[in-house]
């Protein structure tokens, strides 16, 4: 399905309740309800990038921020093994480069994440124009997902950003796609954009041959010493609104209240919620500025009833997975019960011996999986349920 502006531009312009309402009934329907992805958010190089996007503390045309090089793996490893002992799920490491360089920096990068990888955490990098060899090699190494936001409209995006274009942004994308990464790309409110401009920017992710897995709906934070410094913030229930939208047509993706969410009431924050975000990046940072705090969020999380979201049970949801074997996805064929979520057991493969004490049922739907030494459980590898 083709969305063009009019189109999505009338569900925009729903009275905000129905709005609100039918965004929930299609994240009720298709992602797992009352959950949120919870990620944690490093900055590996700050500051000097030698691009201009005008709401960006972090140019060195602005220089409003103090550069810092490239991490060492170790303490990038450590802040992760943090993140994940603060309930992250997924760790995203942020450089700012116009592109990383070939070479022990981008060799650097690699090593990094793939112990970070190695931790269990889902990946996600952000680090700027990607070659296609460039991509499959973070793919290789274990990088899940590659962050590169569109902003805003095509028409728009040149009064933000003079030195790279629209199109370079759309061939770095396709180059994660070819390299087989998922891909988390959406924008910022509140530049000066008109309705349209947001509007475009959703249809163009919608439309894309595979929309984006998340998507990351910033407010504009008016950096001191940037272009934008001073811009008004953007009207909660406008931003509220293109949540609700991006919900409706891209209703596969992760929606992400990104930046700017320090700045916004618990109540907005249910707002956002209730109209189908499910993502937040914890940790008292983002990047160059402040963020929520992560006791707060557990509190708010708590208040609304919501729950971590755990990776493999929306894995489990977006493959269509029923759990009785219909979805093709499980090799044990729906012969036993599925566990997903906290009662789920990484499989450890179990001695042969021990395959008699089974449940004959289970141990059954199992037969195929047992390798020459033995050893069962192997081709589920525990990425989709419990034993
Ligand atoms: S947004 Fe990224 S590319 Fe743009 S100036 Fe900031 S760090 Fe550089």
């Amino acid at each position: 399905m083709i969305y063009y502006l009019d189109d999505v531009k009338k569900l925009y312009n729903l009275p905000f309740t129905s709005l609100v309402y039918y965004a929930q009934e299609v994240h009720q329907q298709v992602q797992v309800p009352n959950t949120v992805q919870l990620n944690m958010l490093q900055s590996i190089k700050t500051g000097a990038c030698s691009e201009d996007c005008a709401y960006c503390p972090q140019s060195a045309r602005h220089s409003s921020c103090k550069p810092e090089p490239l991490m060492a793996t170790e303490k990038i490893v450590e802040a992760a093994r943090r993140a994940k002992a603060a309930g992250a799920g997924r760790f995203c490491m942020g450089a700012a480069w116009r592109r990383p360089t070939d070479g022990p920096q981008f060799d650097s990068v690699l090593e990094t994440v793939r112990q970070v990888k190695a931790l269990g955490l889902q990946v996600c990098c952000t680090l700027g124009i990607l070659t296609l060899d460039q991509a499959k090699r973070l793919k290789e190494a274990g990088c899940d997902i590659y962050n590169h936001n569109l902003d805003t409209s095509r028409e728009y995006y040149p009064k933000i950003i003079t030195t790279r274009t629209y199109d370079d942004r759309l061939e770095t994308i396709r180059n994660v796609r070819e390299a087989g990464m998922g891909l988390c790309c959406g924008g910022i409110l509140g530049m000066g954009e008109t309705i349209d401009d947001r509007l475009k920017l959703l249809c163009e992710l919608a439309n894309m041959e595979t929309p984006p897995e998340s998507i990351p709906i910033n407010a504009l934070i008016p950096c001191p010493g940037t272009p934008l410094e001073g811009r008004e913030p953007v009207d909660i229930f406008e931003f509220v609104r293109i949540i609700a939208v991006a919900r409706i047509i891209v209703p596969k993706a992760i929606i992400r209240i990104s930046a700017g969410r320090a700045n916004m009431s618990e109540e907005a924050q249910a707002l956002c919620f209730c109209a189908g975000a499910n993502s937040i990046f914890l940790g008292e940072r983002l990047l160059t500025r402040e963020n929520s705090g992560i006791d707060k969020d557990y509190l708010l999380l708590q208040k609304l009833g919501l729950k971590p979201l755990d990776p493999l049970e929306h894995k489990r949801k977006m493959s269509g997975c029923k759990g009785d074997g219909s979805c093709g996805h499980c090799t044990c064929g729906g012969e036993h019960h599925h566990e997903h979520g906290e009662n789920a057991v990484p499989a450890e493969p179990v001695p042969a011996e021990d395959v008699s004490a089974l449940d004959p049922e289970l141990v059954k739907g199992h037969e195929a999986e047992m390798d020459e030494n033995g050893t069962w459980g192997r081709a589920c590898n525990g990425e989709h349920h419990g034993h």
